[in-house]
């Protein structure tokens, strides 16, 4: 089992805040609790209080950055940045494998840090946020030579034969990664790995509800790269700004809304950037699917991390012949599954990482319940526990007129509307704003691949769901509102480049055909030479 707060056995370079395993009087957890009950972090001036949102324990305080110091570390990280650069691929992948061996030698703080600042569960740190971290250098550190190798390309108009054509990926410079607080390691661990591959730099601001694991990467980090490649910054909002005011490249996931303000700020600047953003996903059933797969499936996706996963199932269609077997199923699935803080372990799920996003959950259950949906399992926080902790939930009876259909709830609820036909599933699947992924469980998989295409979503499962995004193989990025830009896949390493094209002369004449002075005789050369090229068929091309 993972260790508690207390166990954490190393000093935090830019913490403050009560020693190291001091627990605070009840008293004082109460009132962090209630503070925190009306704000998403305690913010306290230049400082950040990080809790414990399972047990509501003041875990550490964190400093704030302000802009100039944010700038300050963009400009170290660029100096560190230009050194990295000039090291071949080979070594920075050298480097890379050391760095995921470092991250296996230290999985139980990492985990204890994840569990101490989210309250998930800690097999949920180990096997979601610490295994896809190691993945991402494995699938990374594997395609990285080729995919960054500079590709020589052969025109195909003959008038070009005589050049020299390369393309090179060259990187951007700093990379400012803005991350949530979902999966505080694997945002900030994971995702850094393609841009450091990539020859680049990179500053992380993390989520304020969530610095901790950041700080740790930070760390972790500082043993094994050139002095100021990796840094941390932390803060709120406010920090993110500077640090897309001065990144050479932006990488943002996070909700839509701080996305569009994020787009607005980059292009004060054209610095490029790309968005992973929020995601209300569609689960179909249809009437012929394993039924037992699909309730099991649907309970893992929908409360995973608490339902506080991008790709969390949000919306279950079902259709209307099997919707009360599957309910009874899944309702069957939901009663098992075991809710408290870590130290209670085994658990399934813990508490939601926020009060802010507890309220949230509570808003969307209540208008549900208010407008008419009928509460088949949960429905309200879980009273047992001191912490933010919400029951798993089914909710039958729902409707597009209600929240918990249309917005991003981010919760351990799961509505379940039953539709006449298929089409009905693909048109309310369809039905909203968003567009990150997307299931479908059923036995005839011609049928299900031809739906997936009329799905527009970024990613389709197939008797399956959410695994797709531990699959670096496979692009994730979302379609609609849900971003711009993907992650993963070989173009997941270089979007952290600038291709660079070159040309080279290979025979050296004084004086090139489309070069001064344009001459008559220029001219009419340029006249027969496009319908040669350009026309289709030998015959037109040759008597026009
Ligand atoms: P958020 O948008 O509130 O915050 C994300 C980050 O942006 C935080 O670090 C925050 O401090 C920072 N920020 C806030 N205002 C800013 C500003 N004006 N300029 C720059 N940075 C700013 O999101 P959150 O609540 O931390 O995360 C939950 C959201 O993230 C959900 O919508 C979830 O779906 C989404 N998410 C998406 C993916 C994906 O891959 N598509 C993955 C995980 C989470």
């Amino acid at each position: 089992m993972v260790t508690t707060p207390g166990s954490i056995r190393h000093e935090w370079r830019l913490c403050l805040g009560k020693p190291r395993g001091a627990r605070y009087p009840r008293s004082t957890c109460a009132k962090i609790g209630s503070v925190v009950a009306t704000a998403a972090v305690v913010r306290k001036g230049d400082l950040i209080q990080v809790v414990n949102p399972a047990t509501l324990e003041r875990v550490r305080d964190v400093r704030v950055f302000r802009d100039d110091e944010i700038r300050g570390t963009v400009d170290l990280c660029r100096d560190a940045q230009g050194e990295w650069a000039q090291r071949s691929v080979a070594e920075r992948i050298e480097i890379l494998r050391k760095f995921r061996d470092a991250i296996v030698d230290h999985k139980d703080e990492i985990a204890a840090t994840i569990v101490m600042e989210t309250g998930k569960p800690a097999h949920e740190a180990v096997a979601v946020e610490i295994f896809y971290s190691c993945n991402m250098v494995d699938y990374y550190t594997k395609i990285a030579a080729e995919t960054l190798r500079p590709e020589s390309r052969s025109s195909l108009n003959p008038l070009f034969k005589t050049k020299k054509l390369e393309v090179a990926c060259l990187p951007h410079g700093v990379v400012g990664f803005i991350t949530p607080w979902n999966f505080p390691f694997m945002f900030t661990c994971g995702d850094i790995v393609p841009a450091l591959l990539a020859g680049n730099g990179v500053v992380i601001k993390p989520s304020e509800i969530t610095p901790l694991s950041g700080l740790l990467v930070e760390r972790l980090a500082a043993e094994l790269f050139p002095r100021d490649l990796v840094r941390v910054v932390t803060g709120y909002g406010e920090a993110g700004a500077s640090l897309v005011g001065c990144a050479d490249y932006v990488s943002f996931t996070g909700s839509v809304s701080t996305g569009k303000k994020v787009m607005a700020k980059a292009a004060e600047t054209l610095t490029p950037l790309s968005l992973e953003l929020g995601g209300k996903d569609p689960l179909i059933v249809l009437s012929d699917a394993d039924l037992h797969r699909a309730a099991a499936a649907t309970a893992w996706g929908a409360l995973f991390n608490a339902g506080q996963a991008c790709i969390s199932v949000e919306r279950v269609y079902v259709e209307k012949s099997v919707a009360s077997e599957f309910t009874r199923l899944l309702v069957k699935e939901v009663e098992k599954v075991r809710q408290g803080p870590d130290e209670h372990a085994p658990i399934d799920i813990g508490s939601m990482t926020s009060a802010r996003q507890l309220g949230i959950v509570e808003s969307h259950v209540d208008d549900a319940v208010r407008k008419g949906a009928h509460v088949e399992i949960g429905g309200r926080r879980n009273g047992r526990y001191q912490g933010y902790f919400y029951e798993p939930t089914v909710l039958t009876g729902v409707t597009h007129d209600m929240l918990i259909m249309t917005e991003e709830t981010f919760g351990p609820v799961i509505p379940i509307m039953a539709v006449k036909d298929r089409e009905e599933a693909l048109a309310m699947a369809n039905d909203s704003r968003y567009g990150l992924s997307a299931s479908i469980f059923t036995r005839d998989t011609r049928l299900a691949r031809s739906m997936a295409r009329q799905i527009r979503a970024g990613a389709v499962c197939i008797n399956d769901c959410c695994v797709n995004y531990i699959v670096p193989e496979l692009p994730f990025g979302g379609f609609k509102e849900s971003g711009i830009g993907f992650r993963h896949s070989p173009g997941g390493l270089t979007k952290f480049c600038r291709q660079q094209a070159m040309l080279e002369d290979r025979i050296g004449l004084r004086r090139e055909p489309v070069w001064f002075p344009y001459t008559e005789g220029k001219a009419s050369l340029f006249n027969r030479l496009i319908p040669l090229l350009f026309r289709s068929g030998l015959r037109r091309k040759i008597l026009g």
